[in-house]
């Protein structure tokens, strides 16, 4: 099934891989010098994906509407990714073990009893991976798809709310934000929308692609869903800008995920900015062809690594769902 994408991107195309243009304005550093590093997307449908010259922060150039990205997920994301409207077992297994490794991953670091609230929850598995260990959990889903599964089966509280009409109370110890700092309009007044949520000195654990690593071979690296691609140093940059420090990366910069732990903090005056980044950026974008890509050492482990996880999935991902779902059966 293919991609619907709502704008024309060609009429933006310039024969010239520099745009400089000040109606397209860098989320990170206000800038408005990019590099053109991509014209299509992973399906080589028309998207033009750019590289901030002043700070390497990647995203779509012109960037879309709130309007224009609501209605694209309204109706299109979970059936164009995923070709399902109800999640699969295999799809639930998946989601399970996964917040089972945050679980697992950020427990140590934070102390109960605690408010624990992810924004962006999907299906709800790590929600309730986090209410079973005994935290006060809960989150937000814009998708409706799975929201009977959510509520009706897991029994997770994950409400049907959009971020910005959450009030600023402050009230969360802890937010979570798992692959979807890369779908916003603007991830600066996301954060800084989160910072209000938060409580003093509260956390907040962000996980997404790393575009660094990179994740895929060039050709299928951007998409419309991705509206931004980070590297953990624009992650981070831009994390500074809405008030929030590094406590803990669980990845390095050769891994697909960045996995960062922040600490709410007062909001700076001044971030410096990295002059090199939009180079390091680059740099490490092109540095494979599909070849070399595809050859790595650690790419080749991950991917056999891969196909072990999807044939166990296939394996017993019917009897663990049916197991799961006895266990939250009221
Ligand atoms: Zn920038």
């Amino acid at each position: 099934m293919g991609i619907h994408i709502p704008f024309e991107w060609e009429t933006i195309l310039t024969q010239s891989t520099q745009h400089t243009n000040t109606q397209y304005c860098c989320d990170l550093c206000g800038g408005s010098n990019f590099e053109i590093i991509s014209k299509y997307d992973r399906h080589k449908k028309p998207l033009n994906t750019g590289l901030c010259q002043g700070c390497g922060l990647v995203m779509h150039v012109p960037m879309p509407s709130e309007d224009e990205i609501s209605a694209y997920y309204a109706k299109d994301y979970r059936r164009d990714y995923h070709g399902e409207s109800k999640p699969s077992p295999r799809r639930i297994m998946r989601a399970w073990n996964n917040g089972q490794r945050i679980l697992k991953q950020i427990k140590p670091l934070i102390s109960q009893p605690c408010r624990v609230f992810e924004v962006g929850a999907g299906i709800g598995c790590t929600v309730k991976s986090f209410e079973e260990a005994g935290f006060d959990a809960s989150g937000i889903e814009p998708n409706t798809d799975f929201n009977s599964y959510t509520q009706g089966v897991l029994h997770a509280h994950v409400d049907n709310i959009n971020l910005y009409d959450l009030e600023a109370d402050q009230s969360r110890d802890v937010v979570l934000l798992i692959h979807v700092i890369e779908h916003f309009v603007s991830p600066k007044r996301a954060l800084m929308h989160m910072r209000g949520l938060i409580k003093n000195d509260g956390l907040l654990y962000v996980e997404c692609p790393n575009v660094s690593a990179p994740f895929a071979t060039f050709g299928r690296l951007f998409h419309f869903a991705h509206t931004y691609n980070f590297t953990h140093n624009t992650l981070i940059h831009l994390a500074k800008i809405a008030g929030f420090d590094v406590v803990k990366r669980f990845t390095d910069e050769g891994n697909p995920d960045i996995q960062i732990l922040f600490k709410k903090m007062p909001v700076p005056e001044n971030i410096e900015r990295d002059e090199q980044e939009a180079k390091h950026c680059h740099d490490a974008i092109f540095r494979y062809n599909w070849l070399t890509y595809n050859l790595r050492a650690d790419y080749l482990l991950r991917r056999i690594i891969k196909l072990k996880s999807y044939v166990k999935e296939y394996m017993q991902a019917g009897h663990f769902v049916k197991e799961l779902e006895a266990r939250f059966k009221l």
